[in-house]
């Protein structure tokens, strides 16, 4: 019976279980395959991790905060993972560890369209924002990055070949006009899933009013509601793609590297939803 596994802390309102399930259900693996969600601490991780192949795991998804530790302590790690500095995917055979980003292909998967040549304006320079902008700057995006601390946007934007956004309108905010794809990386929005106190949507330098339907947006966060930045951008003919949908892309690119299988994306995207 090989066994998968979401590992974080907080953990109990992931959506992975829901979806893998879901996906190994309709793949005609579900009375062999499982995929459950375990809660551990830092000090715990490694360990914990360890252990598991002895357990019958085959591979795990690694979630906050636990996505540097993971590639740390794998013995073989992806391209994208060492570039980005992190893992959220862990596959175990023959007593290693091999470590994958998945959030990168996740998010590209997720794109309206291909992001090569286009301009991108990606906001924050946290975990996800160094998956993002890696994986538009290695897919030919002009990338420039705006984050509430401006030094962290500095630090990433040359690391990684981007540049740090500043505020070029009269008003303080940043100019879109000329920009193809918009990336809330940010934390502002999550207060849809988590029901916490929510930063205010207008701690993000964007006109709402001027976003249009030039523009594609990407908003990581998700939950049980859509986040205002999403509400907005559709309603004024934006193609926008929600946090649900990445987390659907990543889950199915992981699901591919453990069982070798066409992900179920349709299965996966309603379990996800909450729709099954
Ligand atoms: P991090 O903690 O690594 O980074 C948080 C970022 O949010 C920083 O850039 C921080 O800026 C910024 N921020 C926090 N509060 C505010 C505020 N009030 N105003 C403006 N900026 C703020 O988080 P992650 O990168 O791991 O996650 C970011 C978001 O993406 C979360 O909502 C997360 O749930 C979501 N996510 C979704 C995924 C998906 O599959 N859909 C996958 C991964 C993440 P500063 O540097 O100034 O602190």
């Amino acid at each position: 019976m090989p066994k998968l596994a979401v590992l974080g802390q907080p953990i109990s309102h992931s959506r992975s279980p829901a979806m893998h399930n879901a996906a190994l259900a309709e793949l005609g693996l579900g009375d062999e395959w499982s995929y459950e969600a375990i809660e551990v601490a830092p000090d715990h991780f490694a360990a914990r991790i360890r252990a598991m192949p002895r357990e019958g795991f085959v591979g795990a998804n690694v979630t906050v905060p636990h996505k540097l530790a993971a590639l740390a302590l794998s013995d073989m790690a992806s391209e994208p993972a060492r570039a980005i500095g992190a893992a959220n995917t862990l596959s175990f055979a023959s007593g290693r560890v091999a470590a994958e980003n998945t959030d990168a292909t996740g998010f590209l998967d997720a794109l309206p369209e291909p992001p090569e040549g286009g301009r991108a304006l990606v906001l924050g320079a946290g975990g996800s924002a160094r998956a993002v902008v890696w994986a538009l700057v290695t897919h030919g995006t002009s990338v420039a990055i705006w984050n509430r601390t401006p030094a962290r946007a500095d630090g990433l934007a040359r690391e990684f070949g981007a540049r740090a956004a500043k505020a070029n309108r009269p008003d303080g905010l940043l100019r879109t006009a000329d920009i193809d794809l918009i990336v809330n990386a940010t934390t502002v929005g999550m207060g849809a899933s988590t029901q916490e106190e929510d930063p205010d949507p207008r701690s993000l330098p964007i006109d709402a009013d001027a976003l249009g339907e030039t523009h594609q947006l990407v908003d990581l966060a998700y939950g049980a509601v859509e986040t205002e930045l999403v509400r907005a951008a559709k309603a004024r003919g934006a193609r926008v793609v929600d946090g649900l949908e990445v987390l659907v892309r990543q889950g199915a690119a992981s699901l591919r590297i453990w069982t070798g299988l066409d992900p179920p994306i349709e299965a996966m995207r309603l379990a996800a939803r909450g729709s099954t």
